[in-house]
């Protein structure tokens, strides 16, 4: 699967068919490239071909920025990160899960969240983070990119905005697929904070949203996510 240029050196990069898994790529002046989220397990497959088709190298990634500690994220993380040699960049909070390749609780208040907590399984292979961020940090990457903290779908969940362009990559706290809306109930923390953390992602100035679940929206993006989220909050 090819990259899909999103803006001047702003790539998003389908890890799945229909665009259910998104990764991003960020290309920096000197030439190094900084990869957002690493998709499910041998997504870096996947990965490795979209760098190629832009005519990159794997050593080209410099660094992985993670939105959140899951599998469907950091499943192809490790091997993405041995494949590059690239440093793991994650929220102070989900770091300690992207080190023990586990992912955090999910919320009790439904069944499906209680079942998935008695089950085994659910990570991934283990990485080293190199280096942890907390909200509102202006990370130096392609020139600016801001972590906006948006707890609840994993309490360090990050949605990444690019001043410089008005990308906005939302993470899981809105998915796209079949409409907008919030990431499904069963796999957050705390369901209500996510939601209300993704409520902040209105306030925000951008003019693409792109979504780590679901294809981007490059016209009007900021007046639809808006209207979801008025439509949808109480
Ligand atoms: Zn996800």
């Amino acid at each position: 699967m090819s990259a899909v240029q999103l803006a001047t050196g702003i790539w998003r990069i389908p890890t799945t068919p229909f665009d259910l898994v998104n990764s991003f790529l960020l290309a920096d002046d000197d030439g190094s490239l900084t990869l957002v989220d690493a998709g499910m397990k041998r997504a870096d497959k996947r990965i490795l071909a979209a760098l190629a088709g832009l005519g990159r190298a794997p050593e080209d990634v410099r660094r992985i920025v993670l939105t959140h500690a899951h599998a469907d994220h950091a499943g192809g993380l490790a091997a993405t990160q041995s494949a590059t040699g690239a440093q793991v960049l994650s929220h102070d909070r989900d770091a300690v899960y992207l080190q023990s390749g586990t992912v955090p609780q999910r919320d009790g208040s439904t069944r499906m969240g209680r079942i998935a907590n008695r089950l085994p399984g659910g990570g991934f292979a283990k990485v080293t983070v190199a280096e942890t961020f907390q909200d509102g940090e202006l990370l130096p990457i392609a020139g600016g990119l801001r972590i906006v903290h948006t707890p609840g779908h994993t309490p360090g969940h990050v949605s990444l905005l690019h001043e410089a362009t008005g990308v906005l990559v939302t993470g899981d706290s809105i998915f796209n697929v079949r409409g907008l809306r919030y990431s499904p109930a069963t796999f957050c923390t705390d369901i209500r904070l996510s939601r209300e953390t993704a409520d902040r992602l209105g306030e925000l100035d951008f003019e693409v949203a792109a979504f780590t679940h679901g294809e981007h929206v490059s016209s009007g993006a900021r007046e639809a996510v808006r209207a979801f989220l008025r439509g949808r909050s109480r």
